[in-house]
C-alpha cells in the first residue's frame, strides 16, 4: 500500500488531468450500469399484453409494506411481500414515477421509439466518456513513466561506485527499461480500472437489491468464497511475478556480460561454457515464467465457474419467485441481465489485481534503486575550494571494501603542488583503490584526505571532480565523434583548443588522417581505434580539461613501440607542472617522477627517489629487479610485465 501511494505521488504534478479522468471514469461506468436496466422497460413494452398495466403508476408504499403494482426500471417491489425499508421504497417510487411520466405514455410503438432513442443517447454519451477516459489515461500514464525514468536515470548516475561493482549492468538496465514499463499499469490504469469496475459492481448490487433483495442476497452468498479463492490466486501471482522478473534481470545480466566481453569469450574459447551458463539462467526464467502463467490461467476459469453458479442460482430461485408471482418476469430477466453483465467487471477486478501486483513488484524494484543512498549527501560546505595551492594529503587513511578486510592501512602521504608521485607495488597492493579515494569514488573508512587542509568530504563533488583529471588504463570512449570524446566534460571548448589539446596529446595526426577527421565516429567503446590511439584521445581529453590534479593509471605493454613513444610523450606533456599521481608500470615513468611510493598489501612501505630506493635495497629494489630488469633505465621501448605491475 505504501508503495502504491508512492506511485500515485508521481501524479501530483498533473492534478487537473487526474481529476478530469476521475470524472470521466465515474460518468462512463455509471452510464454503463444504467444502460443494462433498459432490459426491463423493453420487455414490458414488448411483452405486457395489457397496455394499461404498462402505464400504470405505482402507488406510494403503504405502512403495511406490501406495495401496489410495481412498474418501471426501479419499480422493483414484488407483487406480494418482500418489502424494502420505507425510505428506500420512497426513493424507488419517486424514480418509477419519474420514469412513467417520461417514458410510458402514448402507444406502445411510441414508447418503443422513445426508449430506443434514450438508449442511443445513453450509449453515445457513455462511449464519449470512455474515449476521454482512455485518452487521458494514456497521457497521464506516459507522463508518469517519463518522470519515473528520468528520476531513475539521475538516481543511477548518483549511485556510489561501490553499487556498480555489486549490481550488474544488465540488471540495472532491465530496471530502467522493463520494470519502469511494467509500473505503468499500476499508476493510473490499475487505479481507474479499480474505480470504474467497483462503481459498476456497486451499482449492479444496488439494482439487484432493489429488484428483489432475497434473490440478490442468496446470489451474493456465492461471492465471499470466491473472493477468498481469488485472493489466494493473486498472492501466488505476486510471488511468481517477482521471481520471473528477478530471473529476467539475471538473464539480461548474463547476456550483457557475454556481449560486452565477447572478445574474451572468443579468445578463451569459452563459448560452450557461456552457453551453459546462459542455458541455466534461461531455464530458470522459463520455469518461473511458466509457473506464473499457469497460475494466471487459473484465474479466468475460476471466475467463469462463479458466473455459471450465479446464473444457476438466479434461474432456479428467481424462477420459483416468478412462478409464485412474487417477482415480475421482466424484472427477473433484468436481474439475470445485470448479474451476467457484472461478471465482466468482477473479472476485470480480479485481473486488475494481478497486473497491479506485477506492477507493484516492478515498482518495488525501481524504488530500491531510487532509495539507495546517493554518493554525496549534503554537508559539502567548502564551495570556495577549486584549486590546489599547496598540497594533497592522505592523513592516516584506511579503507576496506568489505568490513574487516582492510585494503589500505595507515596511509600518510603528502603530494605537494606540482609534484609527480609514482605509485608502485604488486598487483592487488591497493594502488587503484588509493587513487580512487581522491575523487571520492569511495570514502575512506579511517582518516581523511585533504586538499590544502580541507577534507575532500567537505568539498562539493562537482567542484572536487572538476579539479581532477583521470586517465585510466582502460580508456572509456563513447560511441560518438572523436571531437565529442575529447570535449567530454568540457563541452564549450573551441575547435582551436580541441586541436591544440589533440596536438599536445600526439593525437592530431591520426585523427586528421581519419575519413571524417574530428567528426569520425569511434565505434562503441572506441573499438575502431587502436589501444594507443584511445590512450591519446583520453590524454587530449585530460589536457583540454586542464585540471590541477592529475591521476594517471599508466598504460601497460599492450601498445606497439611507436604508439608507446607517442603516448609517453603526450603523457609527459600533460604531467608537466601538474600535481600528479601515477600508477606506474614503466621504469621510464618511475624514474621521471619526483618521488616513488611503494605499496605493499595496503601499506606504504617505502618512499624516495629511484636512486635512493635502489640504494636502500628494500622492497623497491626487489620489485625493480623482478619487474624492470629487462628494461634499460632510459627505456624508450619498455616491455614490463603488466601482470606484475598491476
Ligand atoms: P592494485 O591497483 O594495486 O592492483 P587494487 O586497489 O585494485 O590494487 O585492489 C586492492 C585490493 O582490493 C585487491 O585485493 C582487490 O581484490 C580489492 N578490490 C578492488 N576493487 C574492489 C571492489 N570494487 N570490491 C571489493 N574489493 C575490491
Amino acid at each position: 500500500m505504501r508503495d502504491y501511494l508512492r506511485l500515485l505521488a508521481f501524479l501530483r504534478p498533473y492534478r487537473r488531468r487526474t481529476a478530469l479522468l476521475v470524472i470521466c471514469v465515474v460518468l462512463a461506468s455509471s452510464l454503463a450500469s444504467v444502460g443494462i436496466t433498459f432490459i426491463s422497460p423493453l420487455l414490458r413494452i414488448m411483452f405486457e399484453e395489457d397496455p394499461a398495466r404498462v402505464t400504470e403508476v405505482q402507488s406510494p408504499p403503504s405502512p403495511g409494506g406490501a406495495a401496489g403494482q410495481p412498474s418501471g426500471v426501479a419499480a422493483a417491489a414484488p407483487r406480494s411481500g418482500i418489502p424494502l425499508p420505507e425510505s428506500v421504497e420512497r426513493v424507488r417510487a419517486t424514480a418509477s414515477q419519474w420514469l412513467h411520466q417520461r417514458l410510458y405514455h402514448g402507444t406502445k410503438m411510441e414508447m418503443l421509439t422513445r426508449l430506443c432513442s434514450w438508449m442511443l443517447l445513453l450509449y453515445f454519451l457513455k462511449n464519449l466518456f470512455d474515449f476521454a477516459e482512455a485518452a487521458l489515461l494514456a497521457d497521464l500514464e506516459h507522463r508518469a513513466i517519463r518522470d519515473i525514468r528520468a528520476r531513475l536515470y539521475l538516481a543511477i548516475q548518483a549511485l556510489p561506485l561501490g553499487f556498480f561493482s555489486k549490481e550488474r549492468t544488465g540488471y540495472l538496465m532491465s530496471r530502467v527499461v522493463v520494470d519502469v514499463d511494467m509500473m505503468r499499469g499500476a499508476i493510473v490504469g490499475g487505479a481507474t480500472r479499480i474505480v470504474s469496475q467497483t462503481i459498476m459492481v456497486l451499482l449492479a448490487v444496488t439494482i439487484v437489491l432493489l429488484v428483489s433483495w432475497p434473490l440478490a442476497l442468496s446470489t451474493l452468498l456465492i461471492v465471499p468464497p470466491n473472493v477468498l479463492l481469488v485472493a489466494a490466486i493473486s498472492r501466488k501471482l505476486r510471488k511468481g511475478s517477482h521471481r520471473a522478473q528477478e530471473e529476467m534481470g539475471q538473464l539480461a545480466a548474463v547476456l550483457q556480460e557475454t556481449i560486452s566481453g565477447v572478445r574474451i569469450v572468443k579468445a578463451f574459447g569459452a563459448e560452450a561454457a557461456e552457453a551453459r551458463r546462459f542455458d541455466g539462467r534461461n531455464q530458470r526464467y522459463f520455469r518461473a515464467f511458466v509457473k506464473l502463467k499457469v497460475v494466471e490461467a487459473l484465474s479466468s476459469p475460476v471466475s467463469e465457474v462463479l458466473g455459471v453458479a450465479t446464473a444457476v442460482v438466479i434461474v432456479g430461485f428467481g424462477g420459483q419467485l416468478v412462478l409464485q408471482q412474487r417477482l415480475r418476469p421482466d424484472l427477473l430477466f433484468m436481474f439475470l441481465g445485470v448479474m451476467l453483465w457484472v461478471i465482466a467487471p468482477i473479472k476485470n477486478l480480479i485481473k486488475v489485481n494481478s497486473t497491479l501486483q506485477q506492477s507493484l513488484a516492478a515498482a518495488r524494484r525501481v524504488f530500491e534503486v531510487l532509495d539507495t543512498p546517493k554518493e554525496s549527501e549534503g554537508g559539502e560546505t567548502r564551495t570556495d575550494v577549486c584549486d590546489l595551492r599547496e598540497a594533497l594529503r592522505f592523513e592516516r587513511v584506511g579503507f576496506a571494501y568489505r568490513a574487516g578486510e582492510p585494503v589500505l592501512r595507515d596511509i600518510d602521504l603528502t603530494v605537494r603542488r606540482g609534484e609527480a608521485v609514482a605509485l608502485v607495488g604488486a598487483s592487488g597492493a591497493g594502488k587503484s583503490t588509493l587513487v580512487d579515494l581522491i575523487p571520492r569514488f569511495y570514502t575512506p573508512t579511517l582518516g581523511r584526505i585533504t586538499i590544502d587542509g580541507v577534507d575532500v568530504q567537505d568539498i562539493p563533488l562537482s567542484n572536487l571532480r572538476r579539479m581532477i583529471g583521470m586517465v585510466t588504463q582502460e580508456v572509456i570512449l563513447f560511441h560518438d565523434s572523436v571531437e565529442a570524446n575529447i570535449t567530454y566534460g568540457s563541452p564549450d571548448a573551441s575547435a582551436e583548443r580541441i586541436e591544440q589539446a589533440a596536438r599536445a596529446a600526439n593525437a592530431h595526426e591520426f585523427i586528421a588522417a581519419m575519413p571524417h577527421g574530428y567528426q569520425s565516429v569511434v565505434g562503441e567503446r572506441g573499438t575502431q581505434l587502436s589501444g594507443g590511439q584511445r590512450q591519446r584521445v583520453a590524454i587530449a581529453r585530460a589536457i583540454l580539461k586542464d585540471p590541477p590534479i592529475l591521476i594517471f593509471d599508466e598504460a601497460t605493454s599492450s601498445l606497439d613501440s611507436e604508439s608507446e613513444r607517442a603516448v609517453q610523450e603526450a603523457m609527459e606533456r600533460l604531467m608537466r607542472g601538474r600535481t600528479t599521481l601515477v600508477i606506474a608500470h614503466r621504469l621510464s615513468t618511475v624514474t621521471r617522477c619526483d618521488r616513488i611510493v611503494v605499496l605493499d598489501r595496503g601499506r606504504i612501505v617505502e618512499t624516495g627517489t629511484h636512486e635512493e630506493l635502489l640504494r636502500r635495497g628494500g622492497a623497491y629494489r626487489r620489485l625493480h629487479d623482478l619487474q624492470f630488469a629487462t628494461e634499460p633505465a632510459d627505456a624508450a621501448h619498455p616491455r614490463p610485465d603488466p601482470e606484475l605491475a598491476r
